[in-house]
């Protein structure tokens, strides 16, 4: 006799409900828009204004300040339906996720009632910023820097690089060098949560000495703006030190390293779900596309490459999902989440690459999704650490786990 068992499922209740619902969203709302914005490179307010109402820049923040209070796990499938239906939009909930946890994980309770419950409906956005013109991967190597006056107020200047939301944010948690003498460097840098007027590009009052330079223009990824900020003489006030003065001086580079982690789990869901749109649109095109008397579906060569895709994404997906139930269990999961990110995001372009081969000369015309999703996946080899630093991180972990 057969023993019942419960159908296979991996999804909570909750997941499953949210999930649907972002998947509507996408479908409805991100996908038929998204060559419209990314053409014009025209930030997608209607759509950001619509997330806001389903609650989506809350989605991790807790319930007391206004949230959703959910986890980790359930942050990264939601990702990836966003960016199954266009990465631009998630890069707009990306840095401010980041912001949430830095200030969820290191701020003070007057930072977490000041921010949060203004984060979590998206009536303010946060930016995320570390890197330099002349320094991406080897962030000790940044040179911006935040001195003490006299008035108590720390003194910033520098210039900093690839601020995703740049412009539209509100506030910005950048990483300055506070100690020039430390040793090693990463002991004399703090993370500073700097305030602005969004959409301004220069600042007065308050939180002058903050400039924001035109927009990089860029080969995808539009939509959402990347930019310098230039800070000159900016003031920021003693309890803005992310985790207050006395625990945040000196600790900015290993609150911010904690906080990538979470990063790449999150870039690895954004592979996952640009892959997941390349699969879907190779499947339909390959069975309308006949040569040879048959759909090229038929044709043994273009289901490898189907196969391969979706194999690939699979394993992309749960690499993924395991690195985020790790964080969420509160076991270290630098090594997977390195992982993930690194297998994620290759399978994004690889699968990108596939699905334009599929669309012969037509995935080459602007008339097709995948001539946009070909221009947006590479971002994701290189944002949040290039694969090149993940196989750094990853062999280094590897070796101290296992050391002989
Ligand atoms: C669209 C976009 C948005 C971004 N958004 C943000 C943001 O919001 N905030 C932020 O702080 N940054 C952001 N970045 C910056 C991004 O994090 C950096 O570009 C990335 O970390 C790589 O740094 P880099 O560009 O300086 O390259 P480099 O560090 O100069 O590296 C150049 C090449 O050398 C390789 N390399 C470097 N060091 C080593 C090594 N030790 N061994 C082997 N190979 C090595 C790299 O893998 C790469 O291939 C963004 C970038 C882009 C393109």
């Amino acid at each position: 006799m057969a023993v019942e068992t419960a159908a296979y499922s991996e999804l909570t209740d909750i997941q499953r409900d949210i999930i649907e619902m972002v998947r509507q969203f996408a479908d409805e709302q991100i996908i038929p828009n998204a060559e419209h914005y990314d053409h014009e490179d025209s930030f997608p307010e209607p759509i950001v204004e619509q997330m806001k109402e389903l609650g989506l820049f809350g989605v991790t923040i807790p319930e007391e300040y206004g949230g959703m209070g959910l986890d980790l796990t359930t942050y990264a499938m939601i990702v990836e339906e966003l960016s199954r239906g266009w990465i631009s939009i998630s890069g707009v909930v990306n840095t401010h996720f980041i912001g949430s946890y830095l200030l969820m994980k290191f701020g003070t309770d007057e930072q977490k009632d000041h921010f949060l419950p203004k984060m979590a409906t998206g009536e303010i956005r946060a930016a995320f910023s570390l890197s330099e013109p002349e320094v991406g991967s080897d962030v000790q190597g940044i040179k911006a820097t935040a001195k003490k006056g006299e008035d108590g107020a720390w003194e910033l200047n520098g210039q900093k690089m690839w601020v995703t939301n740049g412009l539209g944010s509100s506030v910005v948690f950048v990483l300055m060098k506070t100690d020039p003498k430390a040793d090693p460097p990463y002991k004399g840098m703090t993370c500073f949560i700097t305030e602005k007027e969004p959409w301004k590009e220069v600042n007065e009052g308050d939180f002058a000495g903050l400039t924001v330079p035109p927009k990089i223009k860029k080969m995808g990824y539009k939509g959402v703006e990347s930019t310098e900020l230039v800070y000159d003489g900016y003031k920021c006030p003693p309890e803005r030190v992310l985790g207050g003065e006395e625990a945040g001086v000196g600790e900015g580079f290993v609150q911010m390293m904690d906080a990538l982690e979470v990063g790449r789990v999150n870039v690895a869901a954004r592979g996952v779900g640009i892959a997941q749109r390349a699969l879907e649109l190779a499947l339909r095109y390959s069975q309308e596309r006949k040569t040879f008397g048959k759909p090229i579906a038929q044709h043994q060569a273009i289901q490898f490459k189907l196969a391969d895709m979706a194999t690939k994404i699979e394993a992309a997906r749960l690499l993924t999902r395991k690195a985020a139930r790790m964080k969420d269990a509160g076991e270290r999961s630098d090594l997977e989440a390195g992982m993930a990110k690194l297998l994620a995001s290759e399978t994004g372009k690889e699968c990108v690459e596939e699905c334009f081969r599929i669309h012969g000369g037509y995935g080459y015309s602007k008339e097709y999704e995948i001539e946009r999703l070909y221009r947006d996946a590479p971002l994701l080899l290189i944002g949040e650490g290039t694969s090149e630093i993940q196989r750094m991180v990853i062999g280094k972990k590897l070796l101290q786990r296992h050391k002989i």
